[in-house]
């Protein structure tokens, strides 16, 4: 993107359970943050007012007023339809249902905003300023307590008929396999996330089996999250390593259907539970080429998303500077 040091962009990044805001130059700088808890189940009016409160943060710090903006874009978790500006259903923030959200931020900032899918948001967000710059043909994934995904086709994002495709995470893996969010059965997130990970060491630990896991718990099975697996296997939990091994089985189970289907360039991991590392990736990449096609599997590279946890709140206000001026962003 050229360079323009009048631009401020306001990104929101909209979690299940937190929200992110930035102002950004057109370069992908962050000029200030602001970080707040969503409040999902008490409807969407209460996470538009959140996002307003954040949004007058973020601009204090960064010493800009409201009318300084130039656009403002959003990033959302589900099922959004880019054109209309609406979340058609999100698993991520209950009770959503053809939620007008751009409109309704739109309508109180009195700024042009733009509402996109938050794992193409993230996607957009490395291939401007992040793993994938220069890179025509990737796949962004998100392993999180979820999996999300953006799929970049000669260089812009693949959204599909209504706007909802890349929605990986909820590819068939197995089909008797556990209940989904979305209503399916063996989803890819319900076997290689950090939910998955979680789920199964619980059942583990209530079959008897002796692990660690339940000290980084504060000693209670409800408390197990896939940080607390995590932690009981960088002390040697054999437990803790077998499940992070399994989860990773699967995620590379997910990783062969990817590339025998898109034949990427490149694959970004992103997500907390790619924190994890060597232990899940190394059984991952393992499994991917055990079952791709073996030249498309050598045409692939891996690479950690660069921004982090900031690849979605740049992405969404990279996505609304390039809609609003109408460029391609190449
Ligand atoms: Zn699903």
């Amino acid at each position: 993107m050229s360079e323009d040091s009048t631009t401020l962009i306001l990104g929101v990044d909209l979690g299940g359970t937190k929200i992110l805001t930035a102002v950004t130059d057109s370069q992908g700088r962050m000029l200030s943050r602001d970080h707040s808890v969503t409040p999902a189940r008490k409807g969407h009016e209460a996470v538009v007012q959140s996002i307003l409160e954040s949004t007058h943060r973020a601009l204090g710090q960064a010493n800009a007023a409201v009318s300084a903006l130039t656009v403002v874009g959003i990033g959302a978790p589900g099922l959004i339809d880019p054109e209309r500006g609406i979340v058609l259903a999100s698993p991520h923030l209950p009770g959503w249902r053809n939620v007008r959200l751009r409109d309704m931020v739109e309508e109180t900032l009195g700024k042009k905003t733009f509402l996109i899918n938050d794992a193409n948001a993230a996607a957009l967000g490395e291939l401007y300023f992040g793993a994938a710059r220069g890179v025509r043909n990737f796949i962004y994934i998100t392993l999180s307590t979820g999996i999300g995904g953006g799929i970049v086709i000669d260089g812009k994002i693949y959204s599909g008929a209504i706007g909802a495709a890349g929605e990986v995470g909820h590819m068939t893996i197995d089909d008797k396999g556990p209940l989904c969010n979305c209503g399916n059965r063996g989803c890819w997130e319900t076997l290689a996330s950090g939910t998955a990970l979680a789920r199964e060491a619980r059942q583990r630990i209530e079959e008897g089996i002796r692990t660690s896991i339940l000290q980084h718990a504060e000693g209670d099975v409800a408390k197990v999250t896939a940080q607390a697996v995590h932690s009981a296997a960088t002390q040697g939990d054999s437990l803790a390593r077998e499940l992070i091994a399994q989860t990773g089985y699967y995620v590379g189970v997910g990783l062969a259907n990817l590339i025998n289907i898109f034949n990427p360039e490149l694959i970004v991991i992103g997500g907390g539970l790619s924190n994890i590392g060597d232990i899940l990736l190394k059984p991952a990449f393992k499994v991917a080429e055990e079952r791709a096609y073996k030249e498309a599997f050598r045409a692939v590279r891996f690479a950690s998303a660069g921004l982090g946890r900031d690849s979605g709140v740049l992405g969404a206000a990279a996505f609304a500077l390039c809609e609003i001026r109408k460029l391609s962003c190449e």
